[in-house]
């Protein structure tokens, strides 16, 4: 038995074959699927989460057909040359010792593509396609595709299958009143519009055989209007296992659903309480999902007796070795996923690769081998500034042999996230300075806090090479009276914990204003319970409504706030695609007024002076907070670079237009010093 993590580590026996443990690598579109390399880098990207010992994985989403795909040309299982690639992914996870489920998704109304077919023809509210209505023909042939898809990936190599049957995708648009509007044999009642579900169930188990795993994804709670209810759920989830699945994996949301389901901002383990309602019920395994990221967490969920496993994708991408760690009973070198979709879902929604904020080397497996070294007389380096940039170049620096020296001016390492870490839903980034707090030490990283050092510092002690990341210093506007007493700077706020009156301008609506405004506008200090998320949100945890949603009750802001920018787009428009929409959600509810085409005239003892699109107007406010952005502080660069020495730029010393933690760790996991 573990001793730390007993339930985590106890093997699930599923009859055919045994799972090591009880941690399920969740499905994850990554954007490697459709890579033209014969899926040699996805093969890579697996076999490193297999070597870190998780229980089984299941792939990215892949469609049973061309109407199915998520997007032009997307992933697919339907012929033999499919297979042939995807068995670069099963040997490469087996020789790892792993097992693997490939997940068949038909995307039906959420098809990036003309061509997309729904059971109904109805918009889906964040898609710019209106879907064709599927036949009783093609429904019929749409069956057996996912039946074809589930036998290929079993002649692939594959452990088994994962059928997505939520997130409000086609399975899911067959199931809720919301989406099918049918009055054939596969809508209407509720048997009707469980019939496709169910029937696709059979023909996999029938076509992959019996020693096949076969998860299956139901929708617990669709949180839209007239999604399932609970006692759809229920009976759904036995009907689904009494046609053959192995487990069943639990699915929140539907992607047009307005509530925040795996943000940071949403509490670890939020949803547990959703799949534990059916514990009990059902004589196979249930998985609990969302918001899952430590080993802590997990084993609580299964003590608890809210599932029989646990499932977590992003927390992989953050660190492949989560499993493996946690079993070596070394949690706290577990590099963990703040949730933050930056570097993840984020880059997939843009078309792009996904990797992780966190872990740069995420999705790259093929290309950034060990970069270790073995050097006999080690560079003598010197990192300037422990913001995420200076952390992440310490760090892979010292991991490759050389002697780093870190300097920081503060009294503790971290930068400007020790401002982020305050914001609240925002304290996971706590999570990411834990780690890079034993990343020094395990590397052995020579750190110097309270250390403000300067450029005859670094030249008098002989470093042969400095990297700069010194970070950014708020930008003064020049506005007429911003020296009053009344205005404060975000760092005031955050750091210097100034006192700030009951009505507030903020200058500047770009991510720091966001949390400022969020900061100032929240009633509790510390992160919300789950039920404050969920009475914020509308979550129904009594479920006693379709879709498990209510009307949501917005905190009452202890102050009023504006929010203030000068350019003509959205406030906000600039803030994460996937999770932007939260942030404007949350400030609305609290009555921030959010204001575009401000000029700022001046600030003085009545308030802030100024034009909203040409129109003069005075916010008689108490204090005004400047979040303008960030001007890059290098001022060692110059002096050093006329001493003779290697100087390195990185973060926002470098460049502070665009800057953020991304770029800043990505840019540090890049410098590479010469021998
Ligand atoms: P910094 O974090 O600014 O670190 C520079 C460090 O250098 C500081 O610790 C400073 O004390 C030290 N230093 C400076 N000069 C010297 C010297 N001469 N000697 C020794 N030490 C020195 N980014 C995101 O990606 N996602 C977010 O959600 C997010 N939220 C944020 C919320 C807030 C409230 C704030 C303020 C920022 C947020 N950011 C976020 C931005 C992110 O924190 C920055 O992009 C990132 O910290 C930049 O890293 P850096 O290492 O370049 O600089
Ligand atoms: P930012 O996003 O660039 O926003 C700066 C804001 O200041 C903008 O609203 C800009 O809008 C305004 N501004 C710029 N110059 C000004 C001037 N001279 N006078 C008045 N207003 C001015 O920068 P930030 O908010 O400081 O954030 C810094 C970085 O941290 C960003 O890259 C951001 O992505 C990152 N961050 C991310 C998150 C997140 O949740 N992902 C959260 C916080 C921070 P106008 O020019 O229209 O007025
Ligand atoms: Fe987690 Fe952010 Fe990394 Fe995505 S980018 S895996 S959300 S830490």
């Amino acid at each position: 038995m573990h001793p730390l993590y007993p339930h985590l580590f106890t093997p699930l026996d599923l009859g055919f074959t045994t799972l090591p443990n009880r941690v399920l690598m969740g499905s994850m579109h990554t954007g490697l699927e459709e890579k033209k390399d014969d899926l040699r880098a996805l093969a890579a990207y697996f076999a490193a989460r297999a070597r870190g010992g998780v229980g089984l994985m299941v792939t990215g989403g892949i469609s049973p057909n061309r109407q199915g795909w998520l997007a032009p040309f997307g992933a697919k299982m339907s012929t033999r040359g499919e297979v042939v690639k995807h068995q670069n992914v099963t040997t490469a996870v087996h020789a790892e010792g792993g097992k693997i489920c490939m997940q068949i998704l038909h995307a039906g109304r959420y098809s990036m593509h003309p061509l997309l077919v729904a059971p109904s023809p109805l918009k889906a509210p964040i898609s710019p396609f209106k879907p064709w209505g599927m036949s009783q023909r093609l429904i019929r042939a749409t069956i057996n595709d996912f039946a074809n898809a589930a036998a290929l990936s079993r002649e692939a190599g594959y452990d088994g299958v994962e059928i997505m049957g939520s997130e409000g995708y086609l399975i899911n648009q067959f199931i809720a009143p919301r989406t099918n509007h049918r009055r054939d044999d596969w809508g209407g009642s509720f048997e009707n519009r469980i019939r496709f579900p169910l029937e696709i169930m059979r023909k996999v188990r029938e076509k992959a055989g019996k020693d096949f795993i076969v998860i299956f994804r139901v929708s617990m709670l669709d949180l839209v209007d007239e999604g399932s209810s609970w006692e759809e759920v229920e009976q759904l989830a036995l009907a689904i296992e009494a046609a053959g699945a192995t487990i069943i994996n639990t699915g929140i949301g539907w992607h047009e659903a307005r509530v925040p389901t795996i943000a940071t901002l949403v509490p670890r383990g939020a949803y547990a309480w959703v799949t534990k309602r059916l514990m009990g019920k059902l004589s196979i395994p249930l998985i609990a999902t969302n918001r899952i990221n430590t080993p802590e967490k997990a084993e609580e969920i299964l003590r608890e007796g809210y599932a029989n496993m646990v499932s977590m994708a992003r927390p992989f991408l953050a660190d492949p070795d989560f499993v493996r760690k946690a079993q070596a009973q070394q949690a706290n070198e577990i590099n963990t996923c703040i949730a933050c979709n930056q570097a993840c879902l984020d880059q997939i929604f843009k078309g792009k690769t996904a990797s992780c904020l966190v872990n740069p080397r995420a999705c790259q497996e093929s290309q950034i081998t060990n970069r270790k070294s073995q050097i006999v007389n080690p560079k003598k380096v010197a990192v300037v500034g422990a913001g995420p940039a200076g952390l992440s170049a310490a760090t892979e620096l010292a991991a490759m042999g050389r002697e780093v020296h870190l300097f920081e001016a503060s009294g503790e390492i971290g930068g400007q996230f020790n401002l982020a870490k305050r914001i609240p839903g925002k304290e996971e980034f706590h999570e990411t300075l834990r780690y890079f707090g034993k990343m020094i030490e395990k590397n052995g990283v020579v750190l110097h806090l309270n250390t403000r050092v300067d450029a005859d510092f670094l030249i008098k002690n002989n470093f042969s090479e400095v990297v700069v990341s010194t970070g950014v210093v708020p930008r003064t506007p020049n506005i007429e009276g911003i020296d009053h007493p009344k205005v404060l700077s975000y760092l005031d706020v955050l750091l210097h914990r100034k006192p700030v009156g009951k009505t507030v301008a903020l200058i500047g609506a770009g991510g720091i204003g966001f949390d400022v405004a969020t900061f100032l506008t929240d009633q509790t200090p510390s992160h919300s319970s789950i039920s404050d998320y969920q009475s914020e949100w509308g979550i129904d945890a009594q479920y006693e409504h379709r879709g498990g949603i209510t009307k949501p009750q917005p905190e009452h802001p202890p102050r009023q706030v504006w929010l203030l920018q000068r350019s003509k787009g959205k406030v906000g428009e600039r803030l994460g695609k996937t999770t932007g929409w939260a942030h404007r959600i949350t400030l609305k509810s609290r009555n921030v007024q959010m204001w575009n085409e401000v000029e700022y005239l001046k600030v003085d003892d009545a308030g802030l002076h100024i034009t909203v699109k040409g129109l003069p107007q005075l916010l008689e406010v108490e204090n005004v907070v400047v979040c303008a952005g960030q001007e890059p502080m290098r001022e060692l660069y110059t002096p050093l670079l006329a001493a003779g020495i290697k100087v390195h730029l990185i973060g926002g010393a470098k460049e502070a237009a665009e800057l953020d933690a991304k770029r800043a760790i990505e840019e540090g996991f890049q410098l590479t010093i010469s021998e």
